[in-house]
């Protein structure tokens, strides 16, 4: 943490304003409408997850409904859906960005309709690993049968697609600034809307529903989901090195690819070279070709894991199966051990919802892409703290492992 974050913190304590609202909310706030710089309002929450609660609600997702959601992704953006007793229709990925399959998003939409006689309500592509989905594409069919688009942009903070910030093309657009991601607010997110009266109604929902009369009157359920001042203030002082760290980011990417380039086998996941796309690169990625050998890959899956990935995140589930009918080929897994041994952090890809045994029995509509890519991809270092001497010894390492 920087000067900047503990002066918005301890001006927060000096004016008694340790509360979820007040001057650093509205602050960072203000940043964050200057940074995504559209006719958008921004309202500040307690998680990326609750953005995308709040989102669904705005949304009049109800029990029962059906929503639309990437299916590879990380858990936040289809869990909210089942908070709300609805169900998510798994949409798979297209090659070329790993985000929402234009064509499999109407193939999936009509299919809806024809089975259900009902459309769905709401739905959500993601930025994957940060790189800007075919936004254009998708809204284009959104559009064409009315339903409203929540972008989840908790990864992609600060990418752009033809020079426009993603999280503002559709109705709705989900920022999350939990600990790992490209600005941080120890825990938080943000809802990106598109009109101060849906910035209103957001509020409305974010602290409790409550109604205006003198004592508590409540017509609707809301939730506890306010960003904290504090955290906002850590949020302000973030803001004035965004920039910086979406710089460190492609920079990080570049010098990955410059040295990746000669290693056969190896291949990084970069932005399509038509113009749009402009990834922030939150997080750097690699498949593995299926018959590259690597060291101690005979070896893997013999014992059980102790954590899970993002062990820090707290408390996991023992497990005596050593399998799942999806997981990581054993060279990828070799890899990810080998680079652990030198003290390098590496994960496989998130996991597609749709091969998540408790979204068993959802409806998906799969094209074998993002199971595909599941079974040969890592994540490298790419946080701001990486520096080009780690980058040239993960390399380095890589090279290590490869028989
Ligand atoms: C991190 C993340 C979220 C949720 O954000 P939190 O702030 O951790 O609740 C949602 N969607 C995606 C794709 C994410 O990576």
């Amino acid at each position: 943490m920087s000067g900047k974050e503990r002066d918005f913190i301890k001006e927060a304590f000096d004016t008694n304003w340790v509360v979820p609202l007040g001057p650093n909310v509205n602050g960072f706030e203000e940043d964050l409408k200057q940074f995504i710089g559209a006719q958008n309002e921004v309202v500040a929450l307690s998680a990326g997850t609750a953005a995308v609660h709040l989102a669904l609600i705005a949304c009049g997702v109800n029990p029962g409904d059906e929503v639309i959601v990437q299916s590879f992704t990380f858990c936040a953006s289809s869990h909210p859906i089942t908070y709300l007793g609805a169900k998510p229709v798994f949409v798979d990925s297209e090659m070329d960005t790993w985000n929402m399959d234009p064509d499999l998003l109407e193939v999936a939409i009509k299919d809806r309709i024809e089975k259900t006689g009902k459309k769905p309500k709401a739905i959500v592509p993601v930025y994957l690993y940060g790189m800007p989905a075919k936004i254009n594409e998708i809204i284009a069919i959104a559009e064409k049968y009315d339903i409203p688009v929540i972008e989840d942009a908790a990864e992609g903070f600060g990418s752009k697609y033809n020079g426009q910030m993603c999280g503002t093309f559709g109705k709705y657009g989900v920022l999350s600034f939990n600990g790992n991601k490209m600005i941080t607010t120890s825990g938080g997110g943000a809802l990106i809307t598109s009109s101060a009266e849906d910035k209103k109604e957001i509020m409305f929902y974010a602290t409790q529903a409550r109604e205006s009369y003198p004592y508590y009157q409540h017509e609707k359920i809301g939730y506890n989901y306010r960003m904290s001042n504090i955290c906002a203030g850590i949020g302000r002082g973030q803001m004035t090195v965004a920039e910086a760290h979406i710089d460190h980011h492609k920079h990080v990417q570049a010098l990955y690819e410059e040295l990746l380039k000669d290693v056969q086998g190896i291949k990084l996941h970069c932005q399509p070279e038509t113009g749009e796309y402009d990834s922030n690169y939150w997080l750097c990625t690699v498949t593995l070709d299926p018959t590259l050998k690597v060291n101690g890959q005979e070896n893997v899956y013999k014992a059980v894991v102790q954590g899970a990935v993002g062990g820090a995140a707290g408390v996991t589930h023992d497990t005596k199966d050593l399998h799942t009918d999806c997981e990581p080929n054993p060279n990828v897994e070799a890899m990810r051990i080998f680079l652990d041994a030198k003290g390098i952090e590496s994960r496989p890809l998130w996991k597609p919802m749709h091969k998540q045994p408790v979204y068993a029995n959802a409806v998906a509509y799969t094209n074998g892409v993002s199971e595909s890519l599941f079974k040969v991809g890592l994540c490298l270092p790419s946080g701001p703290c990486v520096t080009d001497d780690d980058v040239r010894y993960i390399i380095d390492c890589i090279k290590e492992a490869i028989l």
